[in-house]
């Protein structure tokens, strides 16, 4: 069976090949929630640290409360640079935030002062966890649980959005799931689960966001989508993921066409191997093998993925990119 190179036969012997598929699931994949359609929002928290850090003094630095605008702040060196008040920054809405990638993002997110929306389909307490290293870090945060692939909930993640924070600048379509199997063997459920929530969900989130970034004047915005290099590659066992995910590409392009001139730029991110949970179950031989597949010869780590969505999202130097497809993956697809 081939599969995709850096995970095919021409660098991985055959018989790694169900292994390798079962590498490449959890290297990809996002585990299915258990109770992926609740349909309940709950905001936990919300502006009581923002009172209390502004009350014991965060965000001195800056007299006068500016307008919203897109910053660019190392978390570094964020005592000497920060230029927004704590927690007045840009309003951030992260899917799938409750762990792995998403949460890395709105962790970084937060530590540049934004107040961000961290959405999670099942996992309360870790989405919990997320808010009070946001806050912990001066940034500002709720929790807010919805199933993305469904338009109603999204709606109630748009409104908690905006309830808490008043307005929405910047989107991170970052939720996703796998239900790999040979294309052959794949069921309609396994392919329309998929497509519903990893690329469904991003048009679904999208369309939330503009309405309510086209809303106030002058308009602007940012949209970062979390695609996948199988977008752009393919891979065996993966129709429904890389469908999905070359599917998130095109959504991307049409939208910054279609608000390029509107001040909202939407770019997408195609990670490629990043270090996980899952990925440490591989083991030690098929580790070595996939390590010699990838150009920079070790595995991305979220935070890898979450600065690449911190500059898109946040750095003026951004603003003229839009439509693009930027891969982070150690050199793996180029
Ligand atoms: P994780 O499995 O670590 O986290 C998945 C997140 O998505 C969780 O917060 C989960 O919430 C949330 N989620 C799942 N279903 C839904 C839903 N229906 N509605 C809202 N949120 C949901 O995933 P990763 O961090 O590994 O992946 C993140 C993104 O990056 C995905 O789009 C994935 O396809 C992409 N990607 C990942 C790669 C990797 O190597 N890890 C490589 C390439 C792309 P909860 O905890 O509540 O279930």
């Amino acid at each position: 069976m081939k599969l995709f190179s850096p995970f095919s036969t021409q660098n991985v012997a055959p018989f790694y090949s169900l292994s390798i598929i079962n590498a490449v699931k959890m290297a990809f994949s996002v585990r299915a929630s258990s109770s992926a359609h609740l349909a309940r929002n709950v905001v936990s928290n919300a502006r009581s640290s923002l009172a209390s850090k502004r009350s014991n003094g965060m965000g001195k630095k800056v007299s006068q409360s500016i307008p919203f605008r897109f910053q660019s702040m190392s978390s570094t060196s964020r005592k000497s640079s920060v230029t927004v008040q704590a927690a007045d920054g840009p309003v951030c809405v992260v899917t799938g935030a409750s762990r792995g990638i998403g949460a890395a993002i709105a962790t970084q997110l937060g530590a540049q002062g934004c107040r961000v929306v961290v959405n999670y389909a099942a996992s309360s307490g870790p989405a919990e966890e997320v808010c009070k290293t946001i806050k912990a870090s001066g940034g500002d945060a709720i929790a807010v649980q919805a199933n993305v692939a469904k338009q109603d909930e999204v709606d109630a993640l748009f409104k908690a959005a905006v309830d808490a924070f008043g307005e929405v600048n910047v989107l991170v379509n970052n939720a996703g799931i796998t239900r790999d199997t040979l294309m052959m063997r794949m069921k309609l459920a396994q392919w329309q689960e998929v497509i519903d929530l990893n690329l469904t969900g991003v048009f679904l989130c999208t369309q939330a966001a503009c309405k309510i970034m086209g809303k106030k004047k002058p308009v602007k915005g940012r949209i970062i989508n979390i695609t996948s290099v199988v977008g752009v590659t393919g891979n065996a066992g993966q129709a429904n993921y890389s469908a999905a995910k070359a599917g998130v590409i095109g959504l991307t392009k049409t939208v910054a066409r279609e608000y390029a001139g509107r001040n909202i730029q939407c770019n997408a991110i195609a990670p490629g191997f990043i270090a996980s949970d899952m990925t440490a179950e591989l083991g030690p031989e098929i580790e070595a093998k996939i390590l010699t597949t990838i150009p920079a010869g070790k595995y991305g780590q979220p935070e890898d993925i979450a600065g690449m969505v911190r500059f898109l999202a946040l750095d003026p130097a951004a603003a003229y990119i839009t439509g693009q497809t930027i891969h982070v993956d150690g050199g793996m697809v180029m």
